[in-house]
């Protein structure tokens, strides 16, 4: 068994039953094999086995009342996982299919992607599996004021900085921002994502999408092209969806499809700027099924179906983990897709990444591809430390800036470690390597 073997077989036995956090810790580590051949220090410094236990692990009751008075009790995480080059820093999800193995592999994810933003962040991750959908206002104010009321003991700006992910938006982030203040009597930046009245970021909620586009612009310069009249298929609808969509159309592309959890919408005639608005109208304010967009337009409905087969030349999937498999990787791969940007953490198998690779398409992986929303969340982090805030075109310039120096470094470390164009070894070997060395240096903690 080889060293690196050794470690996934540790990770298994001692968290069994965590199959997400087994795929992301396998991922990253089969990555890691030529950087541990040439840093042997790493190895003796047991920085492997150091990394995949995360610092902090916290589960808690969230106890709350419904409209009708009934009691009802959620259950709430945070992963503190790594703070070897900043606070910890990573979303909160709220929905019924969190559990620890998913938090501990979005946390474990986070502390990559946060180290190739060039920012100070740790990695963590947290939420609650209990579901906005369906809840009234108050109901979801009332369980956020229970879960912040255990967390605030947890986190502060210099510690650990949340943000929202799935079905945490800039509404939950309010009633969570509210509770903590209340609590700890401090306005801080203790979360990001915050509504712009009162610390927020322009360009924080287009960042993830936007980020994500422009790093799928870079890889395709590589080729020489660009997205001008390029056929795109993305998933999902909420925040990530939604930007992609709006910079895939300010950039000359067709993006012709959006799903949710029920199924998925193709408009062959493309998704259009008023389109795309009642998309977010429904999704953000009326709360709707993605389905009333094909009723409204006289678009495709495919019930209880994943958009792949849809013929195209970019793939964004910006929905949830898994959500492209071996199959669906190779419908898109013969269909004639060149590119793939995920905008969703985790969101193609192992065997579908296998596809992409063996297929030498421009496959930009969830790390280095989303990385534009906590990137940005560190630039809302720096104007709150300063109490000022930057003009919009500040803020979309750095995270510009941002994208290109994540492709940059992930080009640099596939080709030193000879894989070049190979975006995963990349993004991964130059997460790590920085996170690592600053492990080093601050001896075995
Ligand atoms: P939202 O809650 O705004 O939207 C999520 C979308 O995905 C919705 O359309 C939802 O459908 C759909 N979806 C969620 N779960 C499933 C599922 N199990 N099967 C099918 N569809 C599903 O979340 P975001 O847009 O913020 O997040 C999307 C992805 O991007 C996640 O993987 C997240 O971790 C990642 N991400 C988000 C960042 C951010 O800044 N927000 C930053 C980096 C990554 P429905 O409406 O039916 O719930």
């Amino acid at each position: 068994m080889s060293y690196i073997e050794e470690i996934l077989d540790l990770v298994k036995r001692r968290n069994p039953a965590e199959y997400e956090f087994h795929q992301a810790v396998d991922e990253v580590l089969q990555s890691l094999e030529p950087v541990m051949e040439k840093h042997p220090e790493y190895r003796e410094a047991r920085i492997l086995e150091r990394l995949v236990e995360p610092e902090r692990v916290l589960m808690f009751r969230v106890p709350w009342l419904s409209d009708k008075g009934d009691f009802e009790v959620n259950r709430g995480f945070r992963i503190q996982f790594n703070s070897a080059i900043g606070p910890y820093k990573g979303g909160l999800r709220f929905h019924p299919t969190v559990n620890l193995g998913i938090m501990k592999f979005l946390a474990f994810e986070q502390i990559f992607k946060n180290s190739l933003t060039t920012l100070a962040m740790g990695g963590g991750k947290g939420g609650s599996d209990f579901d906005p959908k369906g809840k009234s206002n108050n109901e979801v104010m009332r369980f956020c004021q229970s879960f912040m009321t255990e967390l605030c003991r947890h986190i502060g700006p210099d510690t650990d900085v949340p943000a929202g992910d799935i079905g945490v938006g800039a509404r939950e982030i309010g009633f969570m921002y509210g509770q903590y203040k209340r609590i700890m009597n401090e306005f801080t930046g203790v979360l990001t994502g915050k509504a712009l009245r009162w610390g927020g970021s322009l360009i924080r909620p287009e960042a993830t999408g936007y980020g994500c586009v422009y790093l799928a612009q870079e890889m395709l310069k590589t080729r020489k092209e660009t997205f001008e009249g390029k056929v795109c298929v993305v998933s999902g609808s909420g925040n990530v969806a939604q930007y992609t969509v709006k910079k895939l159309l300010e950039l000359g592309a067709k993006p012709v499809t959006l799903s949710d959890s029920n199924g998925f919408v193709y408009d062959s005639k493309g998704i259009d700027l008023k389109k795309l608005e009642f998309a977010m109208e429904l999704k953000n304010i009326r709360r709707g099924r993605i389905k009333e967009y094909a009723d409204k337009f006289g678009a495709e409905y495919h019930d209880g179906k994943r958009p792949w087969s849809i013929p195209c030349k970019a793939a964004f999937p910006s929905a949830t983990q898994n959500e492209i498999d071996e199959k669906d990787a190779e419908t898109l791969v013969k269909n004639g897709c060149t590119v793939v940007g995920e905008g969703a953490n985790m969101p193609t198998t192992p065997e579908g990444i296998d596809v992409f690779l063996k297929a030498n398409i421009l496959y930009g992986p969830g790390k280095a591809a989303n990385a534009g929303g906590v990137a940005t969340s560190g630039l809302e982090m720096s104007q709150n430390a300063m109490r000022l805030s930057w003009p919009a075109e500040e803020v979309d310039k750095r995270l510009k800036q941002i994208m290109v120096s994540i492709h940059d470094a992930a080009a640099k470390a596939a080709a030193d470690y000879g894989f070049p164009g190979n975006y995963v070894m990349g993004a991964n070997i130059a997460g790590f390597v920085k996170v690592a060395e600053a492990m080093m240096d601050q001896g075995h903690v």
